[in-house]
């Protein structure tokens, strides 16, 4: 039979890593970007699965506009965008694609952590103000300095062996992995408190949970080393923007560099906008051609499997 689900896909999702379900028969997949608009209500009203990146917000509400929903797909790993418990009380399962941006994370963990140490940014400020200033902009360099890793999971460990690569040493705080995982990856797992103390640079890689919101708070960044660098490539809301905001202005720490933020966009009121040792980007994490193809398949093949075959096993509502 020929087009037997109906999918609408939203968030610019990548149109080639969709073609396990554009190249299949049974599937009827209808792509429209802005999830705000009259179209993509109507579509929603029909659709046996919707798939996302992390610009729409996966609301009760909107689930409730889909009465045939079986199926929510995340292309990416987040999925603090969508209300899961609402979405398995309805029955529908959500889907992500966890594997495909690792690389693209750990990548810009690497971009922002040399540009943080380097004062890449800043120099670039000041070179377009017409400056040229070599004995400020001195850096720190990588080579037996700690990194300190605060979970160590899918893009946690790919940093550890770039940072090993750069003569780095590596300690790393995650209660959650199993010491023959952490032999595997060759880590040196050790508590919070000693992985805060010893970390020259403090790099965050865990996902955002009750238990992991503002794990690093006022508390915990005064425990770090002055002089120390933190780095945010997972969830805004682990670290307290006004206690970092704080630690960086009053000269405890020596820089930060954060891709993600409590709430995005970033306001144009926040602290962290007029500190010079500070490196932001938007969010860019997973933004590579490679990623966003490759989680876009991971997701597609994932839809496509739930709904024709019944596979639930990438589903990641509670049992
Ligand atoms: P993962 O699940 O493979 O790894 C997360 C690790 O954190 C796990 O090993 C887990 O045991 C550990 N962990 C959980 N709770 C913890 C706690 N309280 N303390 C210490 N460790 C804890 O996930 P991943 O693919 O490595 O992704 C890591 C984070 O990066 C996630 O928050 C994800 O959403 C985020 N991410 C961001 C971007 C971006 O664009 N910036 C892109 C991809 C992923």
């Amino acid at each position: 039979m020929s087009g037997e689900f109906r999918i609408v896909v939203t968030d610019h999702v990548s149109e080639s890593g969709l073609a396990p379900l554009l190249e299949d028969s049974r599937f009827v997949v209808t792509r429209i970007d802005d999830s705000a608009t009259d179209a993509f209500q109507a579509a929603l009203a029909d659709a046996d699965g919707l798939v996302v990146r992390s610009a729409t917000r996966v609301t009760r509400e909107m689930l409730n506009q889909g009465p045939r929903l079986r199926v929510v797909g995340r292309a990416g790993v987040g999925i603090d965008n969508i209300d899961l418990p609402a979405a398995t009380e309805r029955g529908i399962a959500v889907l992500n694609s966890p594997a495909g941006n690792t690389v693209a994370a750990a990548e810009l963990t690497m971009a922002l952590i040399l540009s943080v140490v380097r004062r890449v940014a800043e120099a670039d400020r000041s070179m377009r103000a017409q400056k040229w200033e070599r004995s400020r902009l001195r850096g720190v360099q990588l080579k037996d300095r700690t990194l300190g890793l605060v979970g160590a999971g899918r893009i946690g460990s790919e940093v550890a062996i770039r940072c090993r690569a750069f003569g780095m040493k590596v300690m790393a705080y995650d209660p959650y992995l199993t010491n023959e995982r952490a032999d595997d990856l060759g880590l040196a797992l050790t508590g919070l408190d000693e992985v805060l103390t010893h970390g020259d640079i403090i790099s965050l890689h865990v996902p955002l949970t009750d238990e992991t919101l503002h794990l690093i708070d006022a508390a915990a960044l005064a425990r770090m080393k002055p002089g120390a660098f933190v780095v945010n490539v997972s969830r805004g809301g682990v670290i307290d923007e006004d206690a970092l905001a704080r630690a960086l202005t009053d000269g405890h720490l020596a820089g930060a560099a954060l891709d993600v933020f409590e709430s995005e966009p970033l306001s144009p009121q926040s602290p962290l906008l007029s500190l010079p040792n500070v490196v932001l980007t938007p969010h860019l994490g997973a933004s590579t051609v490679e990623a966003q193809e490759l989680v876009a398949r991971e997701i597609a093949e994932s839809v496509r499997d739930a709904l024709a075959l019944g596979d639930l096993s990438g589903s990641v509502n509670p049992a």
